[in-house]
């Protein structure tokens, strides 16, 4: 049988050996070492094909803004445009990217709590689609720079209206007690404010992001229905029509759709990760929402014309990416009787019992831990520290084996909290990592669903440079995308000697 990781097309196993787009990863480590950060224009391609298809199924137009926090490697970028998506940008460094890769202004949307007047300058002089303001304060800034430029901005306001997800408290964003926006009746004072004629700003739409990785799709219809209700008012009050609505990213990635190592992880946690909602659905049903409150307040010609804006991010490439690294050191360690390994050794349950196999873990007469070190810690995959994020390991020249052993799994950084499991026993993550019998040193292992927020924050801590990444492009021709930082990398910015 499969293992449930596999992916047709995508993700498979040949002679014991993963495979990436048929490329073996055993082949890719060789030519380009480890930590290898791996990625599928294919994968890339179907995702974004099946986030622009969504305007199959509402009656409104729809623009992707992919959100290139997720990852703004150039060439993951290009094949995002290719593929018919358009860009979200938090910085003037981000802005700075997708001109660069070629996206048109009229394909880019700027979001950020703290934008400086010089960002602000770029993105209006660019003449982008929209400024998504953070607060009337920054509203007033985006007025005199304009005036500055003597050129009329395009902005929309980003809205808090209080919708809670079940994802992460530090991944929620539409909360008053997030960092981000401004609350309605501040938005509908701004309306009041700027008039649809005004010279110097062009308020053209609301926006909100509940959060990322949101794992049910009420939320969403309970945030379109609020951005619907405050442009109803916004036009009652004063007369704007909006251009935009913009529902924010969010959509999850399933990082259990192998779940065979999950059974220790905490119920929340587990819903959260395992995750698999249809982008499309929520939206006709969100969308649908909107017009039966449009309907009833006889309304439907506010929305006749409006576009509507997603933001997805970890829905394009969270599962696009794959990260290649080798085990580096090997030793053994005394369980520590307090902790669970200490059941597996007595042949108890370690925790739940797995939800699908309904096994639990096999025990055998161990008394020690084995510990594996890797290559990848979380200075290249940062959310396995701040979010403890589950991400999938293989063992990636031993694929095809039973993955029942259990070993404590770490990365390289001279940090206890560098570890594959939960340091602080919350149960966010599993305390083993289960993988085939007898793996050594300089055996390789795949992370799998790692293409989201891993590039994008990776920082050379300990002196580690940042890895590699290669593209396997459509044709199936591995492409190198990012080159191994350097030591002489690691010296850039730096000013030494000094006078
Ligand atoms: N839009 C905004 C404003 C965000 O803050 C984020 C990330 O949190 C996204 C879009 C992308 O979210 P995701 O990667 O979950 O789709």
């Amino acid at each position: 049988m499969k293992p449930a990781w596999t992916m047709t097309d995508f993700l498979e196993v040949k002679e014991n050996v993963l495979r990436i787009d048929q490329i073996s990863a055993a082949e890719l480590a060789r030519n380009h070492q480890t930590p290898l950060f791996v990625f599928s224009e294919n994968r890339i391609r179907s995702n974004i094909t099946r986030l622009v298809n969504i305007a199959t199924v509402i009656d409104c137009k729809l623009k992707v803004c992919y959100a290139a926090k997720a990852n703004s490697n150039l060439a993951i970028l290009k094949v995002i445009q290719d593929a018919g998506s358009d860009i979200e940008v938090n910085s003037g460094g981000e802005l700075y990217i997708a001109l660069k890769v070629g996206f048109r202004p009229d394909q880019i949307i700027f979001n950020g709590t703290s934008k400086t007047e010089n960002e602000l300058a770029e993105a209006i002089d660019a003449g982008i689609y929209a400024i998504q303001a953070d607060s009337v304060f920054e509203l007033e800034l985006i007025e005199k720079i304009a005036g500055k430029l003597e050129k009329r901005a395009n902005v929309s306001l980003r809205l808090v209206p209080e919708i809670e997800s079940d994802t992460l408290h530090g991944l929620q964003t539409a909360l008053l007690t997030s960092k981000f926006g401004m609350m309605p009746a501040e938005a509908l004072d701004a309306f009041r404010r700027w008039r649809p004629d005004d010279r110097l700003l062009n308020l053209c739409g609301i926006h909100l992001h509940i959060g990322s990785q949101n794992p049910k799709p009420e939320p969403y219809e309970r945030a379109f229905v609020a951005l619907f209700e405050n442009l109803l008012r916004i036009h009652q009050v004063t007369g704007h029509q909006l251009r935009h609505l913009n529902i924010g990213g969010g959509f999850p990635v399933n990082y259990l759709r192998d779940d065979s190592n999950s059974s220790e992880i905490a119920d929340e946690q587990r819903a959260l990760f395992s995750a698999n909602l249809d982008p499309a659905e929520i939206i006709r049903n969100a969308w649908q929402a909107v017009k039966k409150s449009a309907a009833t307040t006889d309304s439907l010609d506010l929305i006749k014309d409006i576009e509507l804006l997603i933001e997805p991010g970890r829905s394009v490439i969270g599962d696009a990416g794959i990260c290649l690294t080798t085990v580096r050191n090997k030793k053994t360690r005394p369980i520590d009787q307090n902790s669970r390994g200490i059941e597996r050794v007595r042949g108890q349950t370690a925790g739940r019992v797995g939800p699908e196999t309904g096994k639990t873990h096999r025990s055998s007469a161990r008394d020690k831990d084995t510990w594996l070190l890797t290559d990848a810690g979380f200075n290249s995959l940062l959310s396995m520290e701040t979010y403890k994020w589950y991400y999938h390991l293989v063992a990636a020249e031993r694929a095809d084996e039973p993955h029942q052993t259990p070993y404590k799994v770490a990365g390289p950084l001279c940090d206890g909290g560098d570890v594959y499991f939960d340091i602080e026993g919350k149960k966010r993550l599993p305390d083993y990592r289960d993988l085939p019998e007898n793996i050594e040193v300089n055996d390789l292992l795949a992370i799998l669903n790692c293409g989201a927020y891993s590039l994008s924050q990776m920082f050379p801590y300990n002196g580690r440079q940042l890895p590699a990444a290669v593209l396997i492009d459509k044709k199936k021709a591995v492409k190198l995308i990012r080159t191994r930082q350097t030591y002489e990398d690691l010296l850039s910015n730096q000013i030494f000697p000094i006078d």
